[in-house]
């Protein structure tokens, strides 16, 4: 006998002793995605844990120690990522979020910062397609950055069924657009309300209960931008939203209190919400982590001077009751300093500086120069020790408010600023908290089951990042820079960018409710 031949009878009597190999994964001909060596953190707020994230297709299929013979990782697995040192955690998932993914379809400045699920439709303004559902389809057909969860918007169903901007709309008015309602919440996670803005505001008690009472018949929730956020208004305008709160699960886009000051005043506001809960409704918030806002100008003029027609008649028929009205307003809301305008030609001036420029009262350079839709801006009203104590509680989850486009840094850098300011700087969270406001709390507001933890047989959006190195870059003046940090972002299973390279392909997803 040849002496290869013995070696060869040595192994196959040696394999034979033994019971052979298994593969790893064996119902998978193919590993599309090992994420090894790295630290999960699973989103439900537990601690981070040393595993292997494996993922086929869309799906994440295991999480542990990944035990493949190097010839079945030679053979099965197409791509490993080294997560060394690093954090995998589930995709973030924005609350509240604007832009128009028919324009702007890659959305970088979301998944820059972790984020593979938005929402949009916010404010009480959706695309105004008829039905709704046309507009998905066409998103999905023309592809998406991040995933998508859609609301339907009470202001946009007001123009459709014709009510506009009208009190109390007639009853056929009202059931047809109950009726409209009531389709779009067959596709769409619920729908938003956006009560400080035309046409939203006219609403009265009763039309807001009629529509409670059809989202809740479907199960869905109502995302409101209250009516009125200044602190004086605030109690009465949650009251309003608990009221909708008896038929539907409720949720408080952006709180805030304008004006309000310190800890103390957070803890009120908090304790009308868990007593609220405590006594069976449900209702959530979330916030962006950023102390100015960002609207229309329009936001500082009196409901009798919003739109066009009636700022017309106002500056003919009442111009020193305006006058007196704006000054007051901008000035409680910390003055025309704190008033940064986002529409060229003021883009980056505060409003004080346009008035000194123009030699001109402030409220005379929104009545004859900008008007009620001539501008958008941001305003520093909110009080940094209140608004953190706000993100501190459980119920609180994180939104960007943001898009694109916005002159407003918390669209490209809200996430990051998270981790960066109130995790790793300021420990006011923890990191497994700040993950789980993120993604679990999310997905569980919006109703979301196969999203948002990092678990076996849930859709592969995934995160991979060193807290310490993330970076909020955006700022006022530069409000458009990407952030920094999330290595790898990974949706539905593909990685869409890698190291601040954005993959050709898009690879969200338009979501449905379940
Ligand atoms: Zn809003």
């Amino acid at each position: 006998m040849s002496k290869s031949f013995c070696g060869l009878l040595a192994l196959v009597l040696l394999a034979g002793c033994q019971p052979p190999a298994e593969p790893f994964l064996p119902e998978h001909a193919s590993i599309e995605l090992l994420i090894e060596n790295g630290r999960v953190l699973d989103g439900t707020g537990s601690e981070a844990f040393a595993a292997d994230v494996v993922v086929v297709g869309d799906e994440i299929v295991f999480v542990g120690d990944a035990a493949f013979t190097d010839a079945d990782r030679e053979e099965r697995v197409v791509r490993s990522i080294d997560a060394a040192g690093r954090i995998v955690a589930p995709g973030f998932i924005d609350l509240h979020s604007h832009g128009d993914p028919l324009e702007t379809p890659k959305l970088e400045n979301f998944l820059a910062m972790g984020v593979t699920t938005i929402t949009l439709g916010q404010d009480g303004s959706s695309p105004d397609v008829l039905p709704l559902s046309d507009w998905m389809d066409e998103v999905a057909a023309n592809g998406i950055g991040t995933n998508l969860a859609m609301f339907i918007g009470h202001g946009t169903l007001r123009t459709q069924s014709g009510i506009g901007m009208s009190g109390s709309p007639p009853p056929e008015d009202l059931q047809r657009m109950l009726d409209m309602l009531d389709e779009a919440l067959d596709y769409t996670f619920g729908m938003s309300t956006g009560l400080e803005y035309n046409p939203g505001l006219n609403a009265d008690t009763a039309e807001l209960r009629a529509l409670a009472r059809v989202v809740g018949d479907h199960d869905r929730m109502i995302m409101s931008h209250m009516r009125n956020e200044d602190d004086d208004q605030l109690e009465a305008s949650i009251a309003e939203l608990l009221e909708q709160g008896e038929d539907a699960r409720v949720h408080i886009s952006h709180l805030k209190s304008v004006y309000g000051q310190g800890s103390a005043r957070a803890e009120q506001i908090l304790g009308i919400l868990e007593d609220a809960r405590a006594s069976g409704t449900d209702i959530s918030a979330e916030i962006y982590p950023y102390s100015a806002s960002y609207t229309g100008i329009g936001i500082v003029f009196p409901v009798w001077a919003k739109t066009q027609e009636q700022f017309d008649v106002a500056k003919v028929e009442r111009r020193d009751e305006l006058a007196e009205y704006l000054r007051n307003r901008v000035n409680q809301r910390n003055g025309p300093e704190a008033t940064l305008l986002g529409t060229d030609p003021w883009t980056g001036k505060a409003l004080a500086d346009v008035a000194h420029e123009m030699e001109m009262p402030f409220e005379d350079v929104l009545i004859d120069v900008i008007g009620p839709g001539g501008a958008s801006g941001a305003y520093f009203v909110m009080n940094d020790e209140l608004q953190t104590r706000l993100l501190q509680d459980p119920n609180v989850g994180v939104c960007s408010d943001g898009s694109p486009t916005g002159f407003h840094p918390r669209g490209h850098g809200t996430f990051a600023k998270i981790i960066e300011t109130y995790v790793v700087d300021r420990n006011v969270l923890s990191l497994p908290q700040a993950v789980a406001k993120m993604t679990s709390f999310a997905a569980g507001v919006l109703g979301i089951e196969d999203r948002g933890r990092l678990e076996e047989g849930l859709a592969a959006d995934i995160v991979i990042f060193d807290p310490q190195r993330v970076r909020a870059t955006a700022s006022y003046p530069d409000p458009l820079r990407l952030a920094d940090g999330f290595d790898v972002v990974i949706v539905n299973g593909k990685v869409a960018r890698e190291r601040g390279a954005l993959d050709e392909a898009l690879h969200g997803r338009v979501l449905r409710p379940e």
